[in-house]
């Protein structure tokens, strides 16, 4: 597809030369240059000053269709994105619908629905490669950690907002254990589904050791020797290599920051809606798809349902047997 032909406004005054977004002209510099803000497109429009007129006109010719394809494939993939939450939406509306026409003592109940992705389920010795590519990466934040002057000298500004959120969501959960039990019921469903991405790293970075070394007096050899000996019998296949069907082999003082914080977006809005919410008969509804947390818009047309569960009222979740009382809804 010719990309660059479809621009019926390039030569608008209020649009990018390039990739023909819409740009805010400053009424006091009318003879600015028409380059929206795209890192791609201003690098393109400065490589004129490198280039003979000639060249850059064929240069600028072939980037601005890469540019556009690009932009063209993002819009797509959007788009894809937006038609999957609404196929999967409507379907968890139904199977609310039916949850309360057709099971007796939900009829009167306001229903929330929790949509939760699901780990992966092989399991495997982790490879001598693996193994390796971990242990690397152990000695390299661990040597990282040493040469530090200090945990806060690690905190940059990403860490202090990650390492104060991590204080606020434990004392938030510490101080209402109905929310700290409705997450442990639902990250024990879903099994790790957002750990699928922790590849051979496990997110451990210097500040981890670090904090290790000075909170819990290890040295860096006992660091190393630690982690090595948490790698599990087995491993889930395509995980984080200390991701196993029981859960995570290292223990949660051992994690890092971004282990220990992340909640996906699902479960962030369970936790508001249990804490905000004004009625007291409201039951919790989990839909539990297919996919992973990571690849959850891969899907084609709808991510599968897998599991239907409610929570009953110790906290628990129940799975439901689903499929007649679906209707069109189920799978
Ligand atoms: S945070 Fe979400 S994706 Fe991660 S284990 Fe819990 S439910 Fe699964
Ligand atoms: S270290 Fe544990 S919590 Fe972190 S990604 Fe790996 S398995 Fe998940
Ligand atoms: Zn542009």
């Amino acid at each position: 597809m010719d990309f660059s032909n479809q621009h019926k406004h390039r030569s608008q005054p209020n649009r990018c030369t390039v990739c023909d977004a819409p740009i805010v002209i400053n009424p006091l510099h009318r003879d600015q240059p028409r380059i929206c803000g795209n890192v791609q497109c201003q690098t393109l429009f400065k490589q004129q000053h490198s280039m003979s007129p000639a060249l850059y006109k064929q240069h600028f010719a072939r980037q601005q269709q890469l540019i556009l394809q690009k932009r063209h494939v993002e819009v797509e993939k959007q788009k894809h994105i937006e038609r999957l939450k609404q196929t999967e939406h409507a379907e968890n509306e139904r199977i609310a619908a039916a949850l309360k026409a057709y099971v007796a003592g939900f009829a009167h109940q306001e229903i929330r629905v929790t949509q939760l992705p699901s780990g992966l389920a092989e399991t495997a010795p982790p490879e001598p490669d693996r193994i390796d590519a971990y242990c690397e990466h152990l000695q390299d934040v661990i040597s990282q950690a040493e040469a530090a002057e200090s945990f806060e000298s690690l905190l940059d500004g990403q860490h202090s907002v990650l390492h104060e959120s991590l204080i606020n969501q434990d004392q938030r959960l510490e101080d209402n254990p109905a929310l700290a039990q409705g997450v442990q019921q639902m990250c024990g469903l879903c099994k790790g589904g957002c750990c699928s991405a922790g590849g051979n790293h496990g997110y451990l970075q210097p500040i981890t050791m670090r904090r290790l070394m000075e909170h819990q007096g290890m040295s860096a050899e006992s660091l190393l020797a630690y982690y090595r000996e948490k790698i599990p019998q087995r491993s889930v296949v395509g995980a984080c290599i200390n991701q196993t069907r029981e859960g995570c082999s290292v223990p949660r003082e051992f994690r890092s920051d971004v282990c220990n914080f992340y909640l996906c977006e699902e479960v962030e809005q369970y936790l508001d809606s249990v804490e905000y919410s004004e009625s007291g008969n409201t039951c919790n509804l989990v839909v539990q798809r297919e996919h992973t947390h990571w690849n959850r818009f891969e899907a084609v047309e709808k991510n599968p349902v897998k599991l239907i569960a409610v929570q009953n009222e110790e906290g628990e979740l129940v799975p439901l047997a689903h499929g007649e009382w679906l209707g069109s809804g189920g799978d």
